[in-house]
């Protein structure tokens, strides 16, 4: 039997770590897919067109959009940004787990389309230490680092509501091992375990 694969957004303040973290689930966890995101923004040093993002120009990611070529997808800090919905499809249905590092906006459409997906959202220690990081990370010029640090204060209101599990970036070590245990234990929910459940309870029903 094929179990299909679960489904993980991730999502948290611009500079928290998150692209970090994931990296090092990566390392960890070799059934993990990461799904690839289209965006307008232009690439920074060292980003790879279509294994960090797809980097798209406006026309393209807006025909992309009117194709219903993407799961979901929204404007941040002056960018479009959206997942491609035919490769997560593909992977979960055959049996790869897989990550999406998307804001808040995304999440909670995913969340609508898909509820089954694990909603993870990572915290900085401080505000102060998100704010050094996003700045230590020296790829934003003033007036977006300003931008992002205002959408993280209105993200860190709705979270709350949304998120199913608040992990807090201190170690990235332990946040990662944190998120595979996440990702594990969903393969042991209702949802993932759905077809076991109902082969047995057939069985059952035949003793009965
Ligand atoms: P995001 O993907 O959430 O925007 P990044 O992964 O790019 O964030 O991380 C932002 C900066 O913070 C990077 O310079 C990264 O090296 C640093 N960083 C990430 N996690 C930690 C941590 N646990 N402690 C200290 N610095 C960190
Ligand atoms: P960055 O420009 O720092 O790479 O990303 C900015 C924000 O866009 C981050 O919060 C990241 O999670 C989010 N993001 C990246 N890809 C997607 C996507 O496909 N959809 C949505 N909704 N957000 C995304």
């Amino acid at each position: 039997m094929n179990k299909r694969g679960v489904l993980t957004v991730i999502s948290g303040p611009s500079g928290v770590g998150k692209g970090t973290i994931i990296n090092r689930l990566f390392e960890l966890d070799e059934n993990l897919y990461f799904s690839v995101s289209a965006t307008t923004r232009k690439p920074r040093a060292g980003e790879i067109d279509g294994v960090h993002y797809s980097f798209k120009t406006k026309e393209e990611f807006e025909n992309d959009i009117e194709s219903g070529e993407m799961l979901e997808h929204a404007s941040f800090s002056g960018n479009y940004y959206g997942t491609p919905k035919s490769a997560v499809e593909e992977k979960l249905s055959q049996g790869k787990d897989v990550v999406l590092d998307i804001e808040i906006q995304g999440a909670r459409n995913v969340k609508k389309l898909m509820p089954e997906a694990t909603l993870i959202y990572i915290l900085p220690p401080s505000i102060d230490e998100l704010k050094k990081r996003l700045i230590g990370r020296n790829t934003e010029d003033k007036e977006s680092i300003s931008r992002r640090l205002h959408t993280a204060y209105t993200e860190l209101h709705e979270a709350p509501e949304l998120y199913d599990y608040f992990i807090v970036n201190d170690m990235v070590d332990e946040a990662a091992m944190k998120i595979k245990n996440i990702i594990e234990g969903k393969h042991y929910g209702r949802t993932a375990m759905q077809e076991a459940l109902k082969l047995i309870i057939e069985e059952a029903e035949t003793l009965a």
